[in-house]
């Protein structure tokens, strides 16, 4: 975001024999631009907290046996649970778990050993059961901490901020729309269809979301923060 100033000259009366003058824009240097930026950055402060949403790998969904391949056709990997029919019954993949407390672990959290798993109810086409089997009051992990040494370029020096929570739930589906138009010059009537499409493979998909506590302080920082999660365990790609 830059901010630019900029003041006009008023236009002073004119006659009609005079003639007409522009007004003038001037723009102010570059260096008051710099000033008011450096005022801003000392009468406020940067305060950032990151929610993590990360996809395991696991071989099936959280809660079927479905297997789900990225990039496969549309509704090829459903079944009556993780399309929510009525009368299904969702069964927890242990996988699901055991990644769960692998990042509990690594992020020093404290570990529930009683857990729950909720319903966050909210209506979208995506979601085809009305709610998100979700982890609300009693999640897998709780206040846990990561600790990260800032590279050199960036100033270096060390890190440690706080983990809030990690908990598990499942993905919903994804919406994929098309537009196609036709143009007929006897009723000049533009026709537009729209086409919405509704693919279930990702819907039940096992999720872990890591949430930060809001100790990070400016962009490197909280660069730096994500980039940490990368490559972990094998766990997520
Ligand atoms: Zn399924």
């Amino acid at each position: 975001m830059s901010i630019l100033y900029c003041t006009m000259r008023s236009a002073q009366t004119q006659t009609a024999t005079q003639e007409k003058v522009k007004p003038q824009v001037k723009v102010s240097p570059h260096g008051t631009q710099s000033k008011a930026l450096e005022k801003a950055s000392k009468d406020y402060e940067a305060v950032i907290g990151i929610e993590t949403h990360v996809q395991l790998n696991t071989l099936t969904k959280a809660f079927c046996s479905c297997p789900y391949n990225y990039g496969s056709p549309p509704n090829t990997s459903v079944c009556p649970i993780c399309m929510g029919l009525p009368g299904a019954l969702p069964v927890l993949n242990l996988k699901v778990i055991e990644s769960a407390v692998k990042v509990g672990l690594a992020l020093n959290c404290k570990l529930s050993l009683n857990s729950k798993f909720d319903r966050k109810q909210y209506f979208y086409p995506d979601l085809p059961k009305g709610y998100q089997i979700s982890q609300f009051d009693v999640p897998i992990a709780t206040s846990g901490y990561i600790d990260l040494d800032l590279p050199l370029e960036f100033g270096g020096g060390h890190r440690k901020f706080g983990i809030t929570r990690v908990h598990m739930e499942e993905d919903a589906g994804k919406l994929l729309h098309s537009e196609g138009g036709s143009y007929s010059q006897e009723s000049t009537f533009l026709f537009v269809l729209t086409i919405n499409i509704v693919d279930l493979n990702r819907a039940g998909v096992p999720l872990l979301e890591i949430v930060s506590e809001p100790d990070m302080r400016n962009g490197i920082e909280a660069a730096e923060y994500a980039a940490s999660y990368r490559g972990w365990f094998g766990i997520w790609e």
